[in-house]
């Protein structure tokens, strides 16, 4: 047995189908007597099945969240929270949701209920990326993970296809990061290897069971594990070339998990021989391989051309992963790291 740190984080979790019909509740147990509820403008009919929840509540309804936690966005939801007199925040969506949802309560130290509806994992994590004046930033702070987060499955029957798809390779991100993280410890790796194993399962039936509630239910579990994960083990090559290609090149954030994850993996794989032999059962005798045949098959992007970034970027993302370096399994090294962006510009399979 290895020597291992573990944290671990109070957080109230509800996890049932219908459990927003508690969110009520949830309020009165954090004393919240009026949330800014926030969500996004075309996901703003979400909050009208809470309309039974909040029933009788005072509570102010702010559907302004923006992708990439833009501060011009936060600091007009922090005026209308002063100005409805609100105590407390309540997020309602997908990750930009979310991230807007920990901006604020991070910021004024209150409490904030999450309802998440992609697998994005977000509302399990410290990690809060903010964008102003066309540059985003990353933080962690305890304060920024939400105090209480309800699964409600049914809130995610509307996800469709595409968007479930590079989610949930968004989410299996988390979890192959996290098996080979500098402070993966025995709790991580079982959050990891059962979440993998059970998106592996579910992502390739979702196609013909939209809305089939028990497949949604193993997704959204799956990506509450990966979520943890996110939140647990520090995060290596893949995430970080994932943030370069969001921050320098603007690609779309789920959609570069996608495309790179099979790549990344590949890279790693010679230092990693003990994960990878952990993956065969879970995804295959090709782990790598698997996870761009899987994104195929979710009808993902297949690379990075596709999704908008020029040929000489290639180079200009390598270099920036060798001047910030951070801990990763196998070196980084300007040959290596080339021939993967090339393959993952290309569209080829990981080698
Ligand atoms: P998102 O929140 O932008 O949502 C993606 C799309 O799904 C949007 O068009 C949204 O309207 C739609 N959508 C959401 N819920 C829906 C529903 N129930 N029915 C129909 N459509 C729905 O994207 P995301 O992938 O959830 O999150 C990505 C963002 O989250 C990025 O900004 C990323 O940086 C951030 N993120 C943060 C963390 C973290 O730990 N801080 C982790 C993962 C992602």
């Amino acid at each position: 047995m290895r020597d291992f740190t573990y944290l671990s984080h109070t957080r109230r979790i509800l996890f049932a189908p219908g459990a927003r019909k508690a969110l009520g509740n949830e309020l009165d147990r954090l004393g919240m007597t009026h949330p800014l509820i926030v969500t996004t403008k075309q996901r703003a009919s979400l909050v009208d099945q809470l309309s039974d929840t909040l029933a009788h509540r005072d509570w102010t309804l702010f559907p302004e969240a923006a992708m990439h936690t833009p501060v011009a966005v936060t600091e007009e939801a922090l005026r209308r929270f002063d100005a409805c007199g609100a105590d407390g925040v309540v997020s309602v969506g997908g990750g930009s949701t979310i991230g807007l949802g920990k901006a604020l309560a991070g910021r004024r130290g209150l409490s904030h209920i999450s309802l998440p509806t992609t697998y994005s994992g977000s509302e399990m994590t410290d990690i809060l990326g903010e964008t102003e004046g066309g540059r985003k930033t990353t933080r962690r702070a305890p304060e920024i993970r939400p105090t209480t987060v309800i699964y409600d499955v049914e809130l995610t029957l509307g996800l469709p296809l595409g968007i479930s798809g590079l989610s949930g390779m968004n989410a299996m991100a988390h979890a192959i990061e996290a098996l080979y993280a500098p402070h993966a410890n025995p709790v991580t790796d079982l959050m990891a290897l059962e979440a993998i194993g059970v998106l592996a399962k579910s992502l390739p039936d979702l196609a013909d069971a939209l809305d089939d509630v028990d497949l949604r239910a193993d997704l959204f579990y799956g990506s509450w594990l990966c979520g943890l994960c996110l939140d647990a083990a520090e995060m290596s090559l893949h995430h970080k070339i994932c943030h370069t290609l969001g921050g320098s090149f603007d690609l779309p954030h789920a959609e570069a998990h996608a495309v790179m994850l099979p790549h990344a993996l590949a890279y790693n794989a010679p230092a990693i021989a003990p994960v990878m032999a952990r993956l065969v059962p879970l995804l295959g005798a090709d782990p790598a391989r698997a996870l761009y045949d899987l994104s195929r098959h979710l009808g993902a992007p297949q690379s990075l051309s596709d999704l908008g970034m020029p040929e000489d970027g290639i180079a200009k993302v390598a270099q920036m992963a060798l001047e910030n370096p951070y801990a990763n399994p196998r070196p980084l090294a300007a040959g290596p790291l080339t021939e993967m962006l090339t393959r993952a510009w290309r569209g080829n399979a990981p080698l």
